[in-house]
């Protein structure tokens, strides 16, 4: 098979599927670019991210799940935007072409953006190391784009689903920790096929100062957040409440210190952290009941870094007890 006859058995999504996903494509794959109408008072909002393996997902992944993560990682970023999707372009670099590697691999792309209506307008496809490259696009109501930058001292941070099963599952993978079986299982689907937390955002954008997904672990990302709201002479902190971090069943039954550092440090779980000011908290949990939507859990607090007497007047962030949590890395998890 030529590159050509790839792009049109695969990657050419037919033209009324594609208007089922998303309007506005007013031409998609075959021409040297796409055309695309970003609807009247609305903003594009684009993000790309690049999965490769045996960085960003184990060898043995299986080819519908690094389909599914290969978009699934993309379209989180779109949902701690607050965006809707729209649209997205794929690069692909294939060691060789394997039918039954791609009949896999656009198996879990086209289920997953069937869901959350997202199309396929373009894309690259290069011989070379497995590497796949997605760009993908949405809107959001001109400024209404939910940013790193809004938390305020006193907001309430938040954070959806539970934390930490990626990282168990990557580090059963390694062989580095022992599972049930039915738990290793349950892990490793959550490191392959991470959920984009889009309807939740749907809610989330229209009460929070703040949000992120958390993709490096929470801690990390949570600094993001902090930095980014900081100002000159508002130095921002987070107070955890370690209790509080939302765990899996299956964390549950690990080691506590264990399953801690994994909700505090481990990568991959794509759920959003966001901050809610206190007076919008209580409107902004009647909303989420009112909706299936997966558990949000207040995991604590924004604070001054004055009222926690840090002596590093950078970012801080401290548990229960004041005790100073700081990111750890990987080798953190070889060691236990
Ligand atoms: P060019 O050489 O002009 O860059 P290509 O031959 O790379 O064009 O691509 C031809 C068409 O196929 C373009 O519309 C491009 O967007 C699309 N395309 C190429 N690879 C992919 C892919 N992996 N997924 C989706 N569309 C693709
Ligand atoms: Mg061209």
């Amino acid at each position: 098979m030529r590159e050509f006859d790839l792009i049109a058995r695969y990657f050419s999504w037919n033209d009324d599927f594609n208007k089922s996903l998303a309007q506005g494509i007013a031409l998609g794959v075959g021409d040297d670019a796409a055309v695309l109408d970003v609807p009247a008072g609305s903003q594009l909002v684009t993000s790309i991210d690049t999965l490769i393996s045996g960085v960003h997902f184990p060898k043995n992944t299986a080819a519908h799940a690094i389909g599914h993560k290969a978009l699934a990682v993309n379209l989180s970023d779109l949902a701690a935007m607050g965006a809707t999707p729209a649209w997205f372009t794929l690069a692909l670099t294939l060691p060789e072409i394997n039918t039954d590697w791609l009949d896999g691999f656009n198996q879990g792309l086209k289920t997953l953006a069937q869901q959350h209506r997202i199309a396929l307008v373009g894309g690259d496809t290069t011989q070379g190391p497995l590497s796949i490259s997605i760009q993908a696009m949405g809107f959001v109501d001109k400024g209404k784009a939910m940013l790193r930058s809004g938390a305020k001292a006193g907001d309430r941070l938040y954070v959806t689903g539970s934390l930490g099963d990626a990282a168990a599952g990557l580090q059963a993978h390694l062989d580095n920790l022992e599972l049930p079986e039915a738990d290793r299982q349950y892990c490793r689907k959550r490191l392959d096929y991470p959920q984009a937390r889009l309807a939740e955002s749907r809610v989330i954008k229209d009460y929070a100062g703040s949000c992120i997904d958390v993709s490096d672990g929470l801690l990390q990302d949570l600094t993001h957040i902090l930095q980014a709201s900081g100002r000159s002479g508002v130095k921002l902190g987070a107070k955890l409440d370690s209790c509080k971090l939302p765990l899996s069943a299956a964390l549950k039954r690990l080691d506590q210190n264990l399953a801690r550092q994994f909700a505090l440090s481990g990568g991959d779980d794509y759920e959003l952290l966001f901050s809610i000011p206190q007076e919008k908290e209580a409107q902004f949990l009647e909303a989420m009941a009112r909706r299936e939507l997966v558990g949000v859990s207040c995991i604590g607090e924004i604070t001054d870094c004055e009222s926690l007497m840090s002596e590093d007047t950078a970012n801080y962030i401290v548990d229960e007890n004041n005790t100073p949590l700081k990111p750890a890395g990987y080798n953190h998890f070889h060691e236990q």
